[in-house]
């Protein structure tokens, strides 16, 4: 027997449809690619995305079809998001980080057939365009006055004049809520980007999951600047919630150094924001700098790679910052776990507290997981015992875009993350590595991670990354590779030294390297494939 109740489909369009009815006056600010800041409200947002709406349906884009964007957090893009979704196309986002000839793979892939993209990347796009023939039409998100004079790229649009060739009335359709709605590829850290794609519905669900209390904790009185690209992973769903909510959102362009967030956080009263842990550890050095602190900024996320615990102790303590750990990833839509303390635990001595804060957290509902052997079966909740980690749910992905690798998918319907993982009896999830970078010493598994964590603790280390390189007696060893502080004069043996009596002894790292700087991935997490290229050949001294 079905329920009585009404059966509106979950759609990406009702929650802009809801801002603007409900907190039409409600601002959206933007720092803009040609220089200076625009704002306006949801009501005006809604409008353009109308017009947009319009636009699309002449051009004859159709339900299903791509629409690709390479653009930083602004109005523009936001638009898109309501725009091209909204009438039941499918928002590609495309992370203009990647390296050219990802970036050629996966727009010929997702067959786009439209790009609109922001001016920073005209020189980009007509370097692409020619190897990326299936795109009909591409469109530069400016005005008039900053359209390019001449270029290699014929009949590039302007986005200003298509949107204000259009109505602003138009009825968003009604369809199925499993409709796909927006893509988005992975970064390819491992392997070749795969596309995922998702649904209203799993967009709607995630978003109601991001608000919650134990999660980004967001209400209709915050402000909200999402320093996480809207090109990777929906800028962890916030241009979804703020709307669902009715809170104001800031958007910082292409201005992602710390100065320029920090100026908006002040002038914007700015509340929460959320983040990898490369830009807040840019922020911080700033803010130390310059002695600075935060006016209204009080809530924070790191997540996206492993957070130093350093990192979370200093924006709590030091700036008054209430800094959440959270883990996901482009599967998960992205929201996976988030770190917040269970009352049994409010009672522990804050030393103990820290400790479990700096674990990437607990599943919040629509995420369930599990860790398993490499037999698959799972392993306890003990917190020592570490395994696959496997997850699933209503916004996790169940299959690639246009592709038939099912190995990330077991056959009784959980996700292999690909991550390594351990779950304490409170269900506190730990990350120790990604199963490619774990490193197999002696047939016992040594958490890199860990020992990165370790390593950025000494004064003397600016970042630091530990990989396994092969080994005659004991197949992998750590190697221990370091960026120094402008001034250090730290040496490989103290280094070494520093992990004495912190780690069982057969995880000490064998070696120390000093480089200038790491390698990373576009969305600045530590690109290993490449260390462990560029150390390949090495011999431990
Ligand atoms: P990719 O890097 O493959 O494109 P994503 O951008 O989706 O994929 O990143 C997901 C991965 O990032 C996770 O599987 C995990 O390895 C890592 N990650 C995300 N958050 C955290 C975190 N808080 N701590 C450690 N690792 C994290």
């Amino acid at each position: 027997m079905h329920g009585l109740m009404m059966n509106e489909p979950l759609r990406i369009a009702g929650l802009l449809q809801h801002a603007a009815k409900w907190h039409a006056d409600t601002e959206i600010v933007t720092r803009l690619t040609e220089g200076g800041i625009h704002r306006y409200t949801y009501h005006a947002a809604h409008q353009r995305a109308k017009q947009l709406a319009n636009a699309l349906t002449e051009l004859g884009v159709q339900n299903g079809d791509r629409i690709g964007t390479l653009a930083w957090n602004n109005h523009r893009h936001f638009e898109l998001y309501y725009g091209v979704s909204g009438i039941g196309a499918v928002c590609h986002t495309i992370n203009p980080r990647l390296f050219a000839e990802q970036l050629i793979y996966i727009i010929n892939h997702a067959a786009d057939r439209f790009i609109f993209f922001d001016l920073t990347f005209l020189p980009l796009v007509e370097k692409l365009a020619p190897h990326c023939p299936k795109v009909e039409g591409w469109v530069l998100l400016t005005d008039r006055a900053h359209m390019p004079e001449a270029s290699a790229l014929p009949d590039i649009r302007c986005y200003e004049d298509l949107l204000a060739a259009h109505r602003t009335e138009f009825e968003w359709p009604t369809f199925d809520e499993n409709t796909a709605s927006s893509l988005c590829y992975t970064s390819g850290t491992t392997d070749q980007p795969k596309g995922v794609l998702y649904s209203h519905r799993s967009t709607v669900l995630h978003s109601y999951a991001a608000g919650l209390p134990d999660c980004f904790n967001c209400s209709a009185r915050d402000v909200i600047l999402p320093v996480v690209p809207m090109f990777h992973v929906n800028a962890w769903g916030i241009p979804y919630l703020a709307p669902m909510i009715g809170c104001k959102l800031v958007l910082p362009g292409p201005g992602l150094d710390a100065a320029s967030l920090f100026e908006l956080f002040e002038n914007e009263g700015v509340t929460f924001s959320a983040g990898v842990p490369t830009i807040w550890l840019g922020l911080l050095t700033f803010m130390r700098e310059k002695k600075a602190r935060f006016r209204t900024l009080t809530k924070m996320i790191v997540g996206g790679a492993s957070c130093p615990p350093a990192l979370l102790k200093a924006f709590d303590e030091e700036l008054g910052v209430s800094i959440r750990h959270a883990w996901g990833m482009s599967e998960t839509s992205p929201l996976g776990t988030v770190n917040t303390p269970k009352s049994n635990q409010l009672q522990l001595s804050p030393d103990e507290q820290f400790a479990i804060s700096t674990k990437q957290g607990r599943s919040i509902f629509g995420i369930d997981m599990k860790i398993v052997d490499d037999e698959g079966r799972e392993l306890p909740h003990d917190g020592t015992a570490f395994g696959d980690l496997l997850v699933r749910g209503p916004f996790v992905a169940g299959g690639y875009y246009e592709s038939d690798n099912r190995a990330q998918f077991t056959p009784d319907g959980w996700f292999r993350t690909g991550d390594v993982a351990t779950i304490d009896a409170d269900g506190f999830m730990n990350i120790t590595d990604r199963s490619k970078d774990v490193i197999k010493s002696g047939g016992e598994w040594i958490s890199s991670i860990d020992l990165e964590n370790l390593a950025v603790a000494h004064p003397g280390v600016a970042e630091a990354a530990v990989i396994g390189l092969p080994h005659p007696k004991w197949s992998e060893r750590p190697l221990l590779v370091v960026v120094r502080k402008p001034e250090a004069q730290v040496s490989k043996e103290e280094l070494l030294d520093f992990f004495e009596g912190k780690v069982a002894h057969w995880w000490k790292p064998d070696a120390v390297e000093f480089v200038d700087q790491l390698p990373h991935t576009a969305t600045g997490k530590l690109l290993k494939t490449k260390l462990r290229q560029d150390f390949a050949g090495y011999e431990f001294p």
